[in-house]
C-alpha cells in the first residue's frame, strides 16, 4: 500500500522464469502487478494461473520499443532479457538492444512516475573472473567482442545507464547482480546446465558436460533469489552500488551432474562436449553486501532445491506426454487478459 492505495508494480520480463515467480510474490504481498513481456523467451504457461487475478495485468510489448503511454508504476523491476547463453546468442543484436534501449525506456518510465527502479543485472558482468569470489568492487574480465558480449556488455551498459539516472537524480535505482539461479519454470529448452542435465537425466538421454566439467558455478534456488530481489527493492536508503545475489555454495559442473544422477536414479551416460568460447572457469558470489544491507542470505540447500526442480520437470514431462496432440493448424491460444486494469 502507498498512501492508502494499492501499489502498482511493473515487472518487465514477468513471463520469464524469475519474472513469473516475482509476479506471484508481489501479488502475495498485495501489489497490483503489470507484467510487460514480448514472449520471445517468456512463456504464457508461467502466467496461466493468474488469468483471473484482478490485480494482474499483462501488456504484450517489447521493451525495446515505446512503452504504452498509459503505463504507471510505483516500482519498476527490469527483468526483460533472454538470459541463457543459447537464447541470448540467437539474436545478439536484439539482446544488446534489450539491455540498452529497454533499460532506458523503463528508467524513463520510472523517472516519469517517480517510481523506484530495480535492474536485474548479472554475474556475467564479471566475465571470466580473475578475482574470486566475486565482490561488487571487482570490475570484471569481459571479452567485449566475443559471443557472450551481447549479453555481458549489454548488462554492463544497463548498469551504467541506471547509475547515471541515479547520479542525475532522475530515478532511485537498485542493481541486483544475479548469479546462476534454478528452479521450477526454467525452460526445458533454454540450454542451461540445470535444465539440460535434469531433463536429460529424467529422459535417460546422454547428459552433456561441456569441457571436462571442472568449471565451477554456485546455484541459488529461485525462492531465495526472489526474496533477495524484494528486499533490495524495499531497501530504504542508498545502496553503495550494485548488490550480488546468489548462493556462495560453489561446485563443479561435474559434481552437479553426479548429484542430479543420484537424485533422479538415472541410468544416463555422461558425454563430454566442447567447452563454449569464453565460458567462465569459476564463479562464486561474495554476498557480504547483501547480508549487511538486506539481512539476506539464501536458505535452500542444493539438494532440497534440486529435488523440487526435478519433481517439477518430471510433472512437466508427464503433462506433455498426456496432452492431446495439437491440431495441425492452430489459432494462437490467447486466453490471457490483456490490458492495464
Ligand atoms: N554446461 C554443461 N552442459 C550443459 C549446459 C551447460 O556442462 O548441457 C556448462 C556450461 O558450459 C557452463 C556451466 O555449465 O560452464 C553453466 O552453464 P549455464 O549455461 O547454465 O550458465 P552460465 O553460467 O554459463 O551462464
Amino acid at each position: 500500500m502507498k498512501n492508502g492505495k494499492t501499489r502498482q508494480v511493473v515487472v518487465a520480463g514477468g513471463a520469464g522464469f524469475l519474472g513469473s515467480h516475482l509476479c506471484d510474490a508481489l501479488l502475495a504481498e498485495g501489489a497490483h502487478v503489470v507484467c510487460v513481456d514480448s514472449f520471445r523467451t517468456g512463456r504464457r504457461e508461467n502466467l496461466r494461473h493468474l488469468s483471473r487475478e484482478p490485480r494482474f495485468d499483462l501488456v504484450e510489448a517489447d521493451v525495446i520499443g515505446p512503452l504504452p503511454t498509459r503505463l504507471r508504476a510505483d516500482a519498476v523491476f527490469n527483468l526483460a532479457c533472454a538470459a541463457s547463453p543459447p537464447h541470448y546468442q540467437a539474436d545478439p543484436e536484439h539482446t544488446m538492444l534489450t539491455s540498452v534501449m529497454g533499460t532506458r525506456n523503463l528508467l524513463r518510465l520510472a523517472e516519469a512516475c517517480g517510481a523506484r527502479f530495480l535492474q536485474a543485472s548479472t554475474s556475467e558482468v564479471y566475465g571470466d573472473p580473475e578475482s574470486h569470489p566475486q565482490c561488487e568492487t571487482y570490475w570484471g574480465n569481459v571479452n567485449p567482442t566475443g559471443p557472450r558480449a551481447c549479453y555481458d556488455e549489454g548488462k554492463r551498459a544497463a548498469e551504467a545507464l541506471a547509475f547515471d539516472f541515479a547520479r542525475a537524480g532522475r530515478a532511485e535505482v537498485r542493481v541486483a547482480r544475479i548469479f546462476n539461479t534454478y528452479g521450477p519454470r526454467m525452460r526445458a529448452d533454454d540450454g542451461r546446465v540445470v535444465s539440460n542435465v535434469v531433463t536429460q537425466a529424467l529422459a535417460g538421454d546422454d547428459i552433456t558436460v561441456y569441457g571436462q566439467g571442472c568449471q565451477t558455478r554456485s546455484f541459488c534456488y529461485v525462492s531465495d533469489m526472489i526474496d533477495g530481489l524484494l528486499r533490495l527493492m524495499a531497501h530504504e536508503g542508498n545502496p553503495p552500488g550494485p548488490v550480488n545475489l546468489g548462493n556462495p555454495n560453489e561446485l563443479t559442473v561435474g559434481d552437479l551432474v553426479q548429484r542430479v544422477i543420484v537424485l533422479t536414479k538415472s541410468r544416463s551416460n555422461v558425454v563430454n562436449r566442447p567447452l563454449p568460447e569464453d565460458d567462465p572457469r569459476r564463479r562464486r558470489p561474495d554476498i557480504s553486501r547483501a547480508g549487511t544491507l538486506l539481512g539476506w542470505a539464501p536458505r535452500t540447500p542444493l539438494e532440497a532445491g534440486l529435488r523440487a526442480t526435478i519433481a517439477w520437470f518430471a510433472e512437466e514431462a508427464q503433462r506433455a506426454a498426456s496432452a492431446p496432440a495439437p491440431p495441425r493448424r492452430t489459432a494462437a491460444p490467447r486466453p490471457m487478459r490483456v490490458g492495464l486494469g
